[in-house]
């Protein structure tokens, strides 16, 4: 069995070639040649100029890991590969006369841009550059081989970048030049002996000159890179299974860096930013596509006011990259990443992918291409990431114009953030662990960072374009970003920054616009954005597809109406304990808790009555129209009692007590487990005048409402941690005689937050009209897990791989989902038509909301900034959007 196995696996193709001549790929083989690998392969097959090549797979990936280095098959069928890729060429690797050059970049299955290593300029030696020099030039032969020598060190042999980069800053400021391109052949030739010496100092061995072995070790360098710091902290970030590997591109290289009649460069088919349709991009003339990501350098826009613009200077190239822009963005029904290379006037595509882009952009690019007709609306649906939602409700500056902009730069990536000053990536993550928030400040960023800027709020760079690494990184993750900050300084030892007159220290406060590109001293207030047409056309459409209602938790006017603003479908919760959160009225609630006597919690009672009136006629008055589920008094005592001493005695002081019979009152109300205490609906049994008061509160408000503005109101009243039919018929009798002295209709139902209350829902449906699912404390009672306190341990069950996911966050399906579904089936088969909700946590989760959506609940309920998301994701769970994503 054990060899048979062996011989499937050595049999195996594990790589596929592409070039216009023969191509063994396409798009639809992502997950054997990575990303780039199937699109390099499918670009080939519709006819784009693409340097011929050859990946080697996601699977030679697991061969190699699970082994100890390259496999044997897979070296000799790299080289059989090579030779097809001579034949292609007319060039041949490792020759003398006409060296063929290759690059070797990584290609995962998720994009992980910057995470994994690339290696350029793999064939060159101290022979073939010889070759080199007759056939394209001296100057750039050696400018390419102090580059491979450079990147090699580093990514194979492990050399510090700085060391090598240090020689070319000291040649640079030797003989005044700019950057590379500026160093003239002898000091060219000068750094690439340095480098050799450095790194026959430092790796103790002479740098490789045998093609073979420079292939080979880059090919598993960059397997390995699949393992570094960096890639792996990316994949936790971005939730990236671990196991993907990563596939591997060998390609013929083209050269940017061949002379002023090429260069290299990125475009995005439309405005990353800002979504507009137009292309995008950066350009560098006469450099390697490595000085434009790095954000070493700062590039130069494709198109625009300037005048040195690549649609300027290359305009027919630029028309050319046009086109291909358009036949992209069309084949992939997304707005694409492009990354080309022109050599001596000749236009190279290197790769495409699905572009990063704001939250912004997204809707922008969603809604123009269904408009187009390019998409489906379903279709422009699913391609949402919900997070994104998130970001387009980011703050914005409350005063506009009015502040001391300090320095700017480009808006990179959009967003208001304010944090204080850190200047390393370790600083940042120091500080966000100190629970502050922190705006990364650097030169330029290098994929080291991604922890860094991972904790922050927001980041400055010093260099780099809108396409540099900070940027797309940043734009990916919806945090604000501003980048080539002119006149930023920053201090060598990472204390300070100037820009112009003003210097910042580390650990100042400061605000960042990054919309604008502006920086501002201080923390600056910020508002809630107002929402754009184009984000309100898409909830409609959303509207149009989902199959669940999603009604928000608010319990007060205030939330009602930004749940309205939000697209609340009504109030799946109003929790009435909660209209006594605010520091006016809180005395009024633990006035009741700690009543002596039923004249004082009557007289407590009474104050409480007029509050709940009012809110209550003003949340149903600003959702009409719409259901309203009311939650009756649900006060686990420890939130609502006072421990501070000075709270106390004033307390004692408006109640006329002593400050001793205070606290014997609040010692003797204090449980062990106030979460399993005295809490919902077994209040109202020790106390039924306490239901009977909010029960007068909702139908008297509905009533007055009612005829003042002649419509019908229905409100939804709810019995909070019911565990026994007896509890809910006794409650009900109280709440149907308050009703009598009222011309209201109304309907009754309970929570289901307790294991015995899913078990004996069909009881409970006799006399429930609807059932909500309380899913914080049915998660807390079926777990045996506290909501407060085991965020404490949760870690080393997610560690141990116990729980994949924080049960109060993601529904436990197996166990808390399996008694939803019980008490439904039970619930249904009393009362057919008993209405089902969702008020826990769980309502915004997705894999809660699919879960939810096939028990066939009729709607989930949750805070109103998570709406949109709720939204969102119910439309893309929901039936008809998964028809779609089958066809
Ligand atoms: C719940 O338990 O899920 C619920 C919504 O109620 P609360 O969070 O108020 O206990
Ligand atoms: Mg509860």
């Amino acid at each position: 069995m054990f060899i048979k196995k062996k011989q499937e696996m050595i049999k195996e193709k594990l790589i596929y070639y592409f070039s216009q001549n023969k191509c063994e790929g396409n798009a639809k083989m992502k997950n054997l040649l990575g990303g780039k690998g199937a699109n390099l392969a499918e670009m080939c097959n519709i006819g784009i100029p693409v340097p011929p090549g050859f990946t080697i797979s996601t699977s030679a990936y697991k061969n190699y890991y699970q082994g100890n280095g390259l496999p044997a098959n897979l070296c000799s069928t790299i080289k059989e590969y090579m030779t097809m890729l001579e034949n292609d060429t007319g060039c041949k690797f490792g020759d003398l006369n006409n060296p063929l050059l290759i690059s070797i970049r990584s290609g995962s299955v998720s994009s992980m841009p910057g995470m994994l290593d690339t290696i350029l300029n793999v064939g060159l030696n101290d022979t073939t550059v010889i070759g080199l020099a007759r056939r394209s030039g001296e100057r750039f032969a050696y400018d390419s081989y102090c580059r491979f020598i450079m990147m090699y060190s580093n990514i194979v042999l492990q050399l510090d970048h700085h060391l090598f980069q240090s020689v070319i800053d000291k040649e640079q400021q030797k003989n005044g030049a700019k950057s590379l391109a500026d160093l003239n052949v002898d000091v060219l030739k000068k750094i690439v002996l340095s480098f050799k010496n450095i790194v026959h100092k430092k790796a103790e061995k002479y740098f490789p000159q045998n093609v073979e072995e420079q292939l080979l070790s880059s090919v598993n360098a960059v397997f390995a890179s699949w393992q570094n710091d960096r890639a792996v902290s990316y994949r936790k970030i971005h939730n990236i299974p671990e196991d993907l590997g990563t596939a591997v591109n060998v390609q013929a290289m083209v050269f940017g860096n061949l002379n002023n009649n090429s260069a290299t460069g990125v475009i995005f088919t439309r405005n990353p930013s800002t979504g507009e349709k137009k292309c995008f991009g950066e350009f560098l003339v006469n450099a390697q596509g490595e000085d434009v990501v790095s954000g070493s350098y700062t590039p130069i826009p494709i198109n625009g006011e300037q005048e040195n613009t690549m649609e300027k200077l290359m305009s027919n190239v630029y028309q050319e990259l046009c086109e291909i822009c358009k036949k992209l963005e069309t084949h992939h029904k997304d707005m694409q990443d492009i990354e080309f290379t022109v050599q001596n006037g000749k236009l190279w595509i290197l790769q495409t992918r699905s572009g990063k882009r704001t939250a912004e952009a997204t809707i922008h690019i969603i809604v123009d291409m269904v408009k187009e007709g390019t998409i489906t609306k379903e279709e422009g649906i699913l391609k949402i990431d919900p997070k994104i939602f998130d970001n387009l409700l980011h703050p914005v500056l409350e005063a506009k114009g009015d502040q001391k902009v300090i320095g700017k730069g480009l808006p990179a990536s959009p967003g208001v953030a304010s944090g204080y000053v850190a200047f390393s990536a370790n600083d940042a993550e120091k500080t966000a662990e100190q629970g502050k928030k922190v705006i990364l400040v650097r030169s330029e960023t290098s994929p080291e960072d991604i922890n860094g800027i991972n904790a922050a709020s927001g980041m400055i760079t010093a260099r780099g374009g809108m396409t540099s690494h900070a940027a797309v990184i940043t734009r990916g993750m919806g945090k604000p970003c501003i980048c080539s900050v002119s006149g930023l300084y920053i201090d060598k030892n990472g204390s300070f920054f100037s820009v112009g007159d003003t210097i910042v220290d580390k650990g100042d406060p400061i605000t960042i616009n990054g919309g604008t590109g502006e920086i501002m001293l201080g923390i600056l207030p910020t508002i809630l954005p107002e929402l754009s047409q184009e984000f309100k056309t898409i909830i409609n459409w959303i509207d149009e597809t989902k199959t669940i209602k999603v009604r928000a938790n608010a319990d007060t006017p205030k939330d009602a109406k930004i749940a309205k603003e939000f697209g609340a479908e009504g109030i799946g919760l109003c929790r009435t304990e909660h209209m006594f959160f605010a520091n006016d009225r809180i005395e009024f609630i633990r006035r009741l808790i700690i009543a002596d006597d039923k004249a004082e919690r009557a007289s407590a009672l009474s104050k409480l009555e007029e509050m709940q009136k009012s809110d209550f006629k003003e949340i149903f008055s600003i959702m009409l129209g719409m259901k309203v589920t009311i939650r009756l008094l649900d006060p686990p005592l420890h939130e609502f009692l006072p421990s501070n001493q000075s709270t106390i005695e004033k307390m004692a002081k408006s109640l006329n007590k002593s400050v001793e019979s205070v606290k014997n009152k609040i010692a003797q109300l204090s449980e062990k487990n106030p979460m399993l205490g005295h809490r919902g609906c077994r209040l109202a049994i020790s106390y039924p005048e306490i239901y009977s008061m909010q029960a007068r509160a909702i139908f008297s408000g509905v009533d007055e409402l009612k005829k003042e503005k002649k419509v019908e109101i229905k409100p939804e009243i709810m019995i909070p941690f019911i565990m026994n039919e007896k509890e809910f018929i006794l409650i009900c009798k109280l709440l149907k005689k308050e009703a009598e002295n009222f011309d209201v209709n109304y309907s009754i139902g309970t929570m289901i937050e307790l294991p015995r209350a899913a078990m004996i829902a069909g009881n409970l449906a006799k006399h429930a009209e609807f059932f909500s699912f309380g899913t914080n404390d049915l998660t807390q009672t079926t777990m045996g897990l506290s909501r407060d306190d085991s965020v404490n341990f949760l870690n080393s069950y997610k560690g141990n791989n116990i729980f994949e996911n924080d049960p109060f966050e993601v529904l436990d399906i197996e166990g808390v989902g399996e008694l939803i579904k019980i008490a439904i089936e039970k619930g249904k088969k009393t009362r057919k038509e008993l209405k089902l909700g969702i008020c826990g946590e769980h309502g915004a989760d997705p894999e809660s909301i699919e879960f939810f959506i096939k028990l066939g609940v009729d709607y989930i309920s949750c805070s109103p900034y998570r709406i949109p998301i709720a939204k969102l994701v119910a439309a893309q769970r929901s039936k008809c959007a998964k028809q779609s994503r089958k066809q």
